[in-house]
C-alpha cells in the first residue's frame, strides 16, 4: 500500500512480492524501484536492486534534482510559516550508505531557519539511564520545523541488535514501542519520510576502500565499519525486520536504491516532493487565515494615521 500522498506508480510492476501491475506506459516518471512499505508484511532484501536507476540517465536525474529542489525549497517555506505541520527525515542505511550524502543533498534546498540534523552516536551514559526513545523524542521537530535524523531510534533494534548490547527479551519489544512512538509523532502534526539506504556489499567494499585512498576522506573511517561489515549477514536480517515490522501508513519506510549516489538523492527527493505537495492547499489556506487578520489590522492603522 503506497502511502499518503505518493503516486503508487513509485512502485514498480514485475519482480518481487510488493509488485503490483500499474500500468507504467501512463505513470509519471516517477521512481518506480524503491518500495514503499506502509504496512506490516515480509520484507526480502534480496527483492530490491540496489543498483536500479529506474530507466534515469545521470544528466536528466541531475536537473530534475534541481527542479524538484526549487520546489522542495518553496513548500517548505509553506511549511514552516504556516506552523501546521513539521517533516522528520530519518535516514538508515549500512555504513557508507550515503546517509550523510543525501541529507547535504536535501538540506541545500531546505529552508535554512527551519531546518536541523540530529546524529544518533552511542548513547552516553546519560541517555542509557532513559528509555531508548527518550533522546529521539528530545530531537524530533516540532510543527513548523524540519529535522533529519542521521541514523536513529531504529538502531535500537539493528546495531544493539547485531552486537548483542541488550538481550532479545529487551529489543523484542522496541518494534511496538517504535510504532506506537510514530504514531504519537503523527497525530502530533508530524509528517514521518523513513528512507531505508539499499546499498550492495560490492559497492560498500569499494566506497571503504575508496576511503583509505584519499587522506581528506580518511575522516570517516573507522575499524568498526569493517568490524561491522565482517556482520553483513546479520544487519541485513536486522533491517528485514525493522522493514517488515515498522512500516506504517503514517510513517512508512521507502527502500532507496543507493549505489548510484544521484538515483538514491533523485528518489529522495520526488518522495519528499510529492508529501509535501499533497499539503500545499492545506498550508496556503493556513497562511491566508493568518494573512487577513494583518492586512486589517494594517489598514485600520493607516486610516488612524490618515496615510
Ligand atoms: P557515525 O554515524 O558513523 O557517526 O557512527 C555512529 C555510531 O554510533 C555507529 O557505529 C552506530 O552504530 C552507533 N550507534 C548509534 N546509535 C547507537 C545505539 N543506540 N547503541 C549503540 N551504538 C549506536
Ligand atoms: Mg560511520
Amino acid at each position: 500500500m503506497p502511502c499518503e500522498g505518493v503516486e503508487s506508480g513509485s512502485q514498480r510492476a514485475g519482480t518481487g512480492r510488493f509488485s503490483n501491475a500499474s500500468p507504467q506506459a501512463i505513470l509519471p516518471r516517477m521512481a518506480r524501484t524503491p518500495r514503499i512499505i506502509a504496512e506490516p508484511t515480509t520484507v526480502s532484501l534480496a527483492d530490491f536492486d540496489p543498483a536500479d536507476t529506474d530507466g534515469w540517465k545521470k544528466t536528466e536525474a541531475k536537473e530534475e534534482i534541481e527542479k524538484l529542489g526549487a520546489q522542495i525549497d518553496e513548500l517548505e517555506d509553506l511549511l514552516v510559516y504556516a506552523g501546521k505541520h513539521g517533516l522528520l527525515i530519518l535516514v538508515q542505511g549500512l555504513d557508507t550508505s550515503g546517509k550523510g550524502g543525501a541529507i547535504r543533498t536535501v538540506l541545500r534546498f531546505s529552508n535554512a531557519q527551519g531546518s536541523s540534523v540530529a546524529t544518533f552516536k552511542e548513547p552516553t551514559e546519560e541517555e542509557l539511564a532513559h528509555d531508548f526513545l527518550w533522546r529521539a523524542h528530545q530531537k524530533a521537530p516540532r510543527r513548523g520545523a524540519i529535522t533529519f535524523f542521521d541514523r536513529s531510534h531504529y538502531e535500537d533494534v539493528l546495531v544493539v541488535r547485531v552486537n548483542e548490547l541488550v538481550p532479545e527479551e529487551v529489543w523484542h519489544t522496541r518494534y511496538d514501542h517504535i510504532n506506537n512512538f510514530e504514531r504519537l509523532l503523527s497525530e502530533s502534526g508530524i509528517i514521518i519520510l523513513k528512507f531505508f539506504l539499499h546499498i550492495s556489499k560490492d559497492e560498500q567494499g569499494q566506497r571503504l576502500l575508496a576511503r583509505e585512498e584519499e587522506v581528506e576522506k580518511a575522516w570517516k573511517l573507522s575499524v568498526g565499519d569493517w568490524k561491522n561489515r565482517e556482520h553483513w549477514d546479520e544487519f541485513v536480517t536486522a533491517y528485514e525486520d525493522v522493514l517488515s515490522r515498522c512500516g506504517t501508513p503514517h510513517a512508512p519506510w521507502h527502500i532507496v536504491a543507493a549505489d548510484k549516489k544521484w538515483y538514491r538523492d533523485l528518489y529522495m527527493l520526488q518522495t519528499i516532493h510529492a508529501a509535501l505537495e499533497a499539503k500545499r492547499a492545506e498550508w496556503m489556506e493556513a497562511l491566508e487565515a493568518i494573512g487577513k487578520p494583518r492586512l486589517a489590522e494594517l489598514k485600520a492603522y493607516r486610516a488612524k494615521k490618515g496615510q
